[in-house]
């Protein structure tokens, strides 16, 4: 289960959340903060639970002022990175081609990519969703070694879900995870059966059962309901109560 914070938080709330938070042993946490708390964050998350960033730069050192290297990443204690969210495509203009090569740069780091894949509004009402799902994921795979399948997830989030309250339904969702698992089976049968999909798109509390009781959907990718510990606490147990 993935707590994407975005822009949001201070330094003050990580003790906070870390103390607040209750985990459960049956599914994975992790915690992105944003970059400037990912030492702080390290400090004082409990047991079990990862951190991570939002976003990464391509290269592991050099003249790229304001970029962040996995390798950076991993140096201070994170293990994990999202790449492609629909944020960094839309407001910083990243293509299908940066985000397989940033995916390819979080697994030359070491750490565990969340790659985010999905559809806009206009693109599902023009009923284009799996064609645009199909040439984000086809992107990344062009860019990385079959064989590290296994260290990344994908994140399923349809843009309009993103922020808006509006949830993808079960049965929309599951159609998706179906589809994007259907396509890394053709790069990989064995792997496509164990990757992890998460889904993200207003997940709270009250609709996280449903979801995850969903055959493809492996988990979460919590934005705004993350902020809050009990709430992010309540989407983890049904996670647990899922599997
Ligand atoms: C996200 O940040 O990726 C996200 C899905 O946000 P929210 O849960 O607020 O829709």
């Amino acid at each position: 289960m993935a707590a994407n914070w975005k822009m949001f938080g201070a330094a003050a709330q990580l003790q906070v959340f870390a103390d607040a938070l209750q985990l459960d042993d049956r599914v994975d946490a992790v915690w992105f903060p944003p970059a400037l708390y990912l030492g702080a964050a390290v400090a004082v998350a409990p047991q079990g639970l990862a951190c991570g960033v939002q976003d990464i730069g391509t290269s592991a050192s050099g003249a790229h002022t304001g970029d962040i290297a996995a390798e950076m990443v991993a140096d201070v204690g994170g293990s994990w990175a999202i790449v492609g969210h629909s944020e960094r495509r839309m407001l910083h203009n990243e293509g299908d081609d940066l985000v397989g090569t940033k995916t390819a740069a979080a697994l030359r780091g070491g750490l565990n990519p969340i790659v985010c894949v999905g559809e806009t509004a206009a693109e599902r009402d023009a009923g284009h969703e799996k064609i645009v799902v199909q040439r984000q994921l086809e992107a990344v795979l062009d860019r990385i070694d079959h064989g590290q399948l296994a260290s990344i997830s994908i994140g399923y989030e349809p843009v309009w879900a993103i922020g808006t309250g509006v949830t993808a339904s079960p049965e929309q969702a599951q159609e998706m995870h179906e589809f994007v698992r259907q396509l890394l089976s053709e790069a990989d049968a064995q792997m496509a059966a164990e990757i992890r999909i998460v889904y993200g798109g207003s997940v709270k509390p009250g609709n996280a059962a449903q979801l995850f009781a969903q055959k493809d959907i492996d988990g979460g990718l919590v934005g705004g309901a993350s902020l809050d510990a009990a709430d992010f606490t309540a989407i983890i147990n049904a996670a647990a109560q899922a599997r």
